[in-house]
């Protein structure tokens, strides 16, 4: 029985390394049955839509897709069709794992998760501008919108995901000493979940900007991070950059009814089109996918090809310092499986 999943190529560089994602799955033997669909850019030429009824149609039936990067209109336009996605499937838990695959970098072993809340906080699209005198744009108003139920059901997220992961301490990262009321609350409830988790798994607490400067300089005394949802986006980054940067940082989008799996980074516009996109970021979020529905072995031989891949140093992309083509380095990860 092959399992459904809808796949959206993206934009920029997606259709070329969702390409070389579904070749590799194929040679590796998965059993999926891709369902193809737009959105974004690629939605609105071809539908007038940057998300066509039928892309949202596919992932009811199927719960599960994997996404290549969309591009969003920097300060205009549509609202970003990733958050719309997250927002209309509730998929509130983030979950971004960052691993030391390249060898030589500054931090050698290090193996971090960011779980980060995907629905609420900045990024709910409460803003308006206000208008003073003749400017209808004087100023911008933003509404960080922050529940005692979101905040409950990602903390908790993040301490079972620890315990099924045999994962040892969750740090909950917050500004609650200057946003005392909705970052106040998110600490508070993560506090209250905590206890439910005493003796099994360790909780600390960090302030934002005090977690951004411990990350650069002991990223290894980090275990699994929780954080609401801007601060979420801004450290995963951070992360993905202590282990050798976007090209390899892979996400999952869960929800309690479907989950959509995607690399973190976007569209990268300067390369689109060369052949030369590293496709690892999308891999590893399709390794993601395969262990959420159970093939766990499948995951690991696929996860293993790319890391031996990378750490051979012969066929990398130029991003990991080395002049392979998206092809090229394609074909060396389904050689070594
Ligand atoms: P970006 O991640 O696209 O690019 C940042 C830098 O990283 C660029 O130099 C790019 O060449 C490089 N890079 C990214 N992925 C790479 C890969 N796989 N291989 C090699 N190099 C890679 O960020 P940006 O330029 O800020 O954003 C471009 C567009 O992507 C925007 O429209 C933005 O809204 C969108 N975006 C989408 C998503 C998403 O769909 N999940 C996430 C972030 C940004």
């Amino acid at each position: 029985m092959k399992t459904p999943i809808t796949l959206i190529p993206g934009d920029g560089i997606g259709p070329s390394i969702s390409h070389a994602t579904v070749r590799i799955l194929e040679a590796a033997g998965a059993a999926i049955e891709w369902d193809t669909q737009l959105a974004g850019l690629a939605g609105v030429a071809r539908c007038g839509d940057p998300i066509p009824d039928a892309t949202l149609d596919s992932i009811k039936r199927t719960k599960l897709a994997l996404k290549g990067p969309l591009e969003t209109p920097v300060g205009e336009g549509y609202r970003s069709i990733n958050v719309a996605l997250r927002t209309t499937f509730d998929l509130y838990a983030n979950v971004r794992p960052a691993y030391s695959i390249v060898p030589g970098g500054r931090f050698g072993d290090l193996d971090l998760v960011l779980i980060r809340e995907n629905t609420e906080g900045l990024y709910v699209g409460i803003e308006h501008y206000i208008r003073v005198g003749d400017d209808p744009r004087a100023a911008a108003e933003s509404v960080a919108l922050i529940t005692r139920a979101g905040s409950e059901r990602i903390v908790r997220y993040a301490f079972e995901y620890a315990a099924a992961h045999g994962r040892g301490k969750v740090t909950v990262v917050h500004k609650a000493n200057i946003l005392k009321y909705s970052q106040g609350l998110f600490l508070d409830t993560a506090r209250m979940v905590a206890r439910d988790y005493a003796g099994r798994i360790e909780f600390e607490e960090r302030i934002v900007d005090a977690m951004a400067m411990n990350l650069v300089l002991h990223p290894e005394r980090f275990d699994v991070i929780c954080t609401t949802n801007l601060f979420g986006d801004i450290l995963s980054d951070q992360i993905s950059g202590l282990v050798g940067g976007l090209g390899l940082a892979p996400g999952a989008n869960i929800g309690a009814n479907g989950a959509i799996f995607e690399a973190v980074h976007g569209t990268a516009p300067d390369i689109a089109g060369k052949g030369v996109a590293n496709p690892s970021a999308l891999l590893l979020a399709a390794c993601m996918l395969l262990e959420h529905i159970g093939d766990i072995e499948r995951a690991k031989r696929v996860r293993t090809a790319l890391e031996q891949t990378i750490r051979s140093g012969t066929t990398l992309t130029r991003d990991l310092g080395g002049t392979a083509s998206t092809d090229e380095f394609t074909d060396a990860i389904i050689a070594k499986l």
